[in-house]
């Protein structure tokens, strides 16, 4: 059965011209607008809206509006005649089907046609007899999670490439905005409220915390790993990889190779600390800046003197570290997901600038990573407890020296750089491996 027209009564007027419309349980109607001029509906008095069985469901974005691109069947049993037709998402909507299963649902609004009267609808979307079913995980449908996406704005790249592929594998995704978040953390029985709602019954949290909502993000990330939510990265190597110094001191500490980098807190020992990294040229960083923003180089021993002081004089934490002027202006990101490098880009910043960061103006592309650099990355993520991770790679004449290490990595310049699923690849990777309680953070307390 291609098509359930579940509420054609409701939906639209019915004709009065000679009397009744007596619909059967199966109707052929048309929509339009996508040139469908038949398809079998099934009437189904019990639903409240209607739906559409596609075989395959491609949402995307144009000009800031969601779109989706589906394909159906429209003859039963003819999987040869596929149409393919596309319309704005007006919302998502959860949706029990007949057997109980909840499913997050698309929904677009057409014109539908039966006999000589024509309304608008509004359709949800499903996937049946899927093309996607050999991605799936193998085991019984009801594996399907229930997935938490801890992030600001729904509307993100990332947030948005990992809602619609949780969707297209069937699971129940729900984006939250840990600043709409409350909890109760005394309590024996750890809940999170969110605007009315309880939340309750994920299985799975995926954090994307922006750098401004560490603090508060990586709480209400704490507060589901005591829910017994399986977090994709953990809080505790959030943190961890936040601090810039606390990461590459863990990292010394496993043998990855890094930038020789100084610390120093007084300006008394500036003339040592230079020293320490070698000399001019270096990069002076801010502990606390991101996307490039904070990172200068001094090439010569004054001007590196003068930035330091007046970093410190401003109360500013900062690290010194030796300038790899043989990178070219470029740095590698590798995309690692659980043990393995699934995608990597390099990316080259701008004539004369020699921070690679894309917010910089920088561009990207797909490349070839070594054996060498392939293990630096992997052990990097693995220093830091992370399962999904950006780690970025300077090129150096001794080899691969990993910058820093980030915990939320963008996806939006990797699938494009490359043109893979990262976003698909995260959540098979949560279906394998996720389980309740799973967490170094035991216990409820
Ligand atoms: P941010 O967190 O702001 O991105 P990074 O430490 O990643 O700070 O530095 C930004 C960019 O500056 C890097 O992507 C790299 O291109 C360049 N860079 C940083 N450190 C060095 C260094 N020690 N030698 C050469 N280039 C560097
Ligand atoms: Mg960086």
């Amino acid at each position: 059965m291609p098509t359930r027209m579940d509420d054609a009564s409701k939906a639209g007027p019915v004709p009065d011209t000679d009397g009744k419309l007596a619909l059967g349980w199966r109707e052929w109607v048309a929509l339009p607008e996508f040139d469908i001029s038949r398809i079998k509906a099934k009437v189904d008095t019990g639903a409240r809206t209607s739906c559409l069985h596609t075989f395959r469901t491609e949402p995307y974005t144009e000009s800031g509006q969601r779109r989706v691109r589906f394909w159906v069947h429209p003859v039963q049993n003819d999987l040869h005649h596929v149409v393919e037709c596309d319309a704005a998402v007006l919302d998502e909507r959860n949706v029990s089907d007949s057997g109980g299963h909840k499913e997050l649902r698309l929904v677009i609004e057409t014109r539908l046609v039966l006999g000589n009267i024509e309304w608008p609808i509004e359709m949800t979307l499903t996937n049946r007899d899927s093309m996607f079913l050999s991605c799936r995980r193998a085991g019984p449908k009801d594996e399907n999670m229930k997935i938490a996406i801890l992030s600001r704005n729904r509307h993100l790249y990332s947030t948005r490439r990992l809602v619609e592929e949780g969707i297209n594998r069937g699971h129940e995704v729900k984006v939250i905005d840990c600043l709409h978040c409350s909890m109760n953390i005394t309590s024996a029985d750890p809940r999170i409220h969110y605007h009315e709602e309880v939340l309750e019954d994920f299985d799975v949290v995926i954090p994307r915390i922006g750098a401004s909502v560490t603090f508060y993000g990586t709480a209400v990330l704490r507060q589901f790993e005591m829910m017994g939510v399986f977090p994709v990265n953990e809080s505790v190597a959030i943190t961890r990889s936040r601090d810039k110094l606390r990461s590459l001191q863990l990292l010394a500490r496993k043998g990855v190779g890094m930038p020789v980098t100084g610390f120093a807190n007084k300006p008394d020992n500036v003339p040592e600390l230079l020293q320490m990294v070698g000399g001019a040229p270096v990069v002076i960083k801010l502990l606390q800046g991101t996307q490039g923003i904070g990172v200068v180089l001094a090439e010569t021993r004054k001007a590196a003197e003068s930035v330091i002081e007046a970093f410190m004089g401003l109360k500013a934490d900062i690290l010194v570290q030796e300038f790899i002027k043989e990178a070219g202006g470029a740095d590698i990101r590798c995309f690692v997901i659980g043990d393995k490098v699934i995608a990597a880009m390099k990316r080259q910043g701008g004539e004369g600038e020699f921070r690679s960061n894309l917010h910089r103006g920088g561009t990207a592309s797909l490349v070839r990573i070594t054996p060498e650099e392939r293990k630096t990355a992997i052990t990097a993520a693995k220093s830091m407890g992370l399962n999904v991770a950006g780690v970025d790679l300077l090129r150096s004449s001794r080899g691969p020296l990993v910058m820093e290490v980030n915990s939320s990595p963008g996806l939006e310049g990797i699938e494009n750089a490359t043109s893979k699923n990262v976003a698909g690849m995260i959540i098979n990777w949560t279906e394998k491996n996720q389980k309740p309680w799973k967490t170094r953070t035991k216990g409820r307390g």
